[in-house]
């Protein structure tokens, strides 16, 4: 019987997979504002040594050749990051904040950094709102008052002095050299510069650099040089982070941010005053692995909680594309978002019951409320304490831009980093050579719900806003086997899980797990990726009460798997990225 099962599940397994690579990518969509539509298909990256997977095949290269001069890990996520803030602009940089999870070998240590952006001392609750009212998103975002107190040059910094090997300006050598010789513009930066043409072109600099005379996007293949990042880079080179957080970059971001038309209150002592923080990863089990993660304000707790739940039901025995794979994965995420929604703020601000969320119990009593043949529809979020906190429900619009990088050296040390400017080209303020983020509209635009209830997720000086980017790394006998991470808003909770049931339950290697097709629930609609074969789920979701959205799910996931046979990387078929090992 048991036999009968498996090889029933074998086949399907094939078909889904046959099925899977035949995926087709979404035709005639309009370009979305992250100009990631169409894929281009990924092999499986085997290496010895090491291994270095990012966004962009620049990013990669730099980090790739820091490893093979003998940089570790770290050094290799800081030269490709540099090289990604040059060309991938419109996801992440020196103008942004990132959360790192660093694996030290020697030590056996799993380290994690945060480097999110904070609100500034004279940012008031009730900025984003204008006569009582939200501002539009477009208003809240192409402005000023989005923009937090940047967090990855201190970042860097910090978890490069804990972990470095080779020394911090040499690592800026291949984006220096690069933003002076120029690159060619690529088919997913020329259409991420379209679809966000009137937001750039109505921030001078950003339009000089983005865009050409006739004000038309750059078209795919146009050199474009960015001497004035070059110079920024040197700066930071010379002079460390503090190059950034005081002196002349530092004035120019204040200068920009104070002088836009919706201007902020960044100021000279909030950029001073900026620390990144090491934080205790966040740790909890799947079936025989150890998962871990970014603690609050980071996404990896929702991660936690989505697998938690999904550990009462035996998911290697669905197949990766079918109606109950899909159905209980989404469930499971229902539950927690709804969690995430209500509780998930900075934790220096608010109380979040982090333990009570993980604990064994109260997931197993979520995962009680999954029903087999229907859907929860909208769940509510669960009391996992006596007497819990009575929060208003929040606004928040988060975007998916981001990029994820991973990275493992010859000695075992491993990286997971997710970096973010927030939207697409972020508030579209262009300092320097660099964009600044618009990462405070991650906080809710409303302090209090229609009831008056405070939210947990508001704007308040110095806080960070929650972030669902998870870099995430699992563990078996204490030792790293896979690490990986994704851009994609708020479904970078989704996206993580999914590739992680798709090694851990389905067997997939890093590329089929990244590859497949993404669905899940964000506690709304089941979403199913436009374009895949998972539009055929649709109807038979329904018939169990799912509502169901089809659309574009744009992730960038990179990861890595250790394996005794060796390293094996993957990379986003719907970004441009790479991975490459020796
Ligand atoms: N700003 C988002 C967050 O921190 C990430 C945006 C994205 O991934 O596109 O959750």
């Amino acid at each position: 019987m048991q036999d009968k099962r498996l090889s029933r599940f074998s086949a399907l397994l094939a078909l889904t997979l046959t099925l899977l690579c035949a995926a087709i990518p979404a035709q005639g969509a309009d370009p979305d504002p992250e100009g990631s539509s169409g894929r281009t298909e990924k092999s499986l990256v085997q290496a010895q040594r090491f291994l270095m997977a990012a966004a962009h095949p620049l990013a990669t290269q730099a980090g790739y050749d820091v490893l093979r001069k003998g940089g570790d890990a770290m050094d290799a996520a800081i030269a490709a990051q540099l090289m990604l803030n040059l060309v991938e602009p419109q996801s992440s940089g020196l103008g942004g904040g990132a959360f790192i999870l660093y694996y030290d070998q020697s030590e056996d240590r799993l380290h994690s950094y945060d480097g999110r952006e904070s609100a500034p001392a004279g940012a008031a609750p009730d900025g984003f709102l204008k006569d009582g009212k939200p501002l539009t998103y477009g208003q809240a975002v192409n402005s000023g008052l989005a923009v937090g107190v940047p967090g990855l040059a201190r970042v860097l910094e910090m978890a490069h002095r804990a972990h470095g090997v080779l020394p911090w300006a040499e690592l800026f050598e291949p984006a220096i050299g690069r933003a002076e010789s120029g690159f060619a513009v690529t088919p997913r930066l020329h259409l991420s510069i379209e679809g966000n043409r009137s937001g750039l072109a109505a921030h001078a600099a950003a339009a000089d650099y983005f865009l050409d005379e006739q004000g038309r996007a750059w078209p795919v293949g146009h050199i474009l040089k960015n001497p004035a990042f070059a110079a920024s880079l040197r700066a930071l080179a010379a002079g460390g982070a503090d190059a950034l957080y005081e002196g002349e970059i530092a004035e120019s971001i204040v200068r920009a941010v104070r002088t836009h038309e919706r201007p902020g209150s960044l100021s000279m002592e909030d950029l001073a005053a900026y620390r990144a923080i090491e934080r205790e990863p966040i740790c909890g089990p799947y079936r025989e692995y150890r998962v871990c993660g970014m603690a609050p304000p980071g996404g990896g707790l929702a991660v936690q909680q989505l697998l938690g739940i999904l550990e009462h039901f035996p998911m290697s025995q669905y197949p990766p594309l079918s109606v109950d794979a899909v159905h209980y994965f989404a469930e499971a995420g229902r539950l927690a978002y709804a969690d995430r929604d209500y509780y998930l703020a900075d934790p220096a601000f608010v109380h979040v019951p982090t333990q009570a969320l993980m604990d064994p119990v109260y997931l197993r009593a979520r995962a009680a409320l999954i029903q087999p043949e229907l859907s929860l529809g909208v769940a509510e979020p669960g009391k996992p304490l006596k007497s819990g906190p009575d929060w208003g429900r929040g606004q928040e619009s988060v975007q998916p831009s981001t990029s994820h990088l991973v990275a493992v050296d010859d000695q075992g040390n491993v990286v997971t980093m997710t970096t973010s400017i927030e939207a697409a080209f972020g508030s579209k303020i262009f300092v320097r050579g660099f964009l600044l983020n618009n990462e405070l509209t991650d906080f809710s635009r409303v302090p209090r719900d229609a009831q008056g209830k405070w939210v947990a997720n508001r704007v308040e000086p110095g806080k960070r806003p929650r972030s669902a980017m998870s870099p995430t790394m699992v563990f078996r006998h204490d030792q790293p086997v896979v690490a990986l991470g994704a851009p994609g808003g708020t479904a970078i909770v989704n996206f993580v899980a999914q590739a992680l049931v798709g090694v851990l339950d389905w067997g997939l290697d890093i590329q089929q797990a990244i590859a497949l097709p993404h669905f899940g629930s964000r506690n709304a609609c089941t979403e199913l990726e436009a374009g895949t074969v998972l539009g055929s789920l649709a109807q038979p979701l329904r018939e169990r009460g799912h509502e169901i959205c089809v659309h574009e799910l744009p992730s960038g996931l990179h990861g890595v798997m250790l394996t005794p046979q060796g390293l094996q990387g993957g990379a986003d078929p719907r970004r441009e990225g790479l991975a490459l090992g020796d």
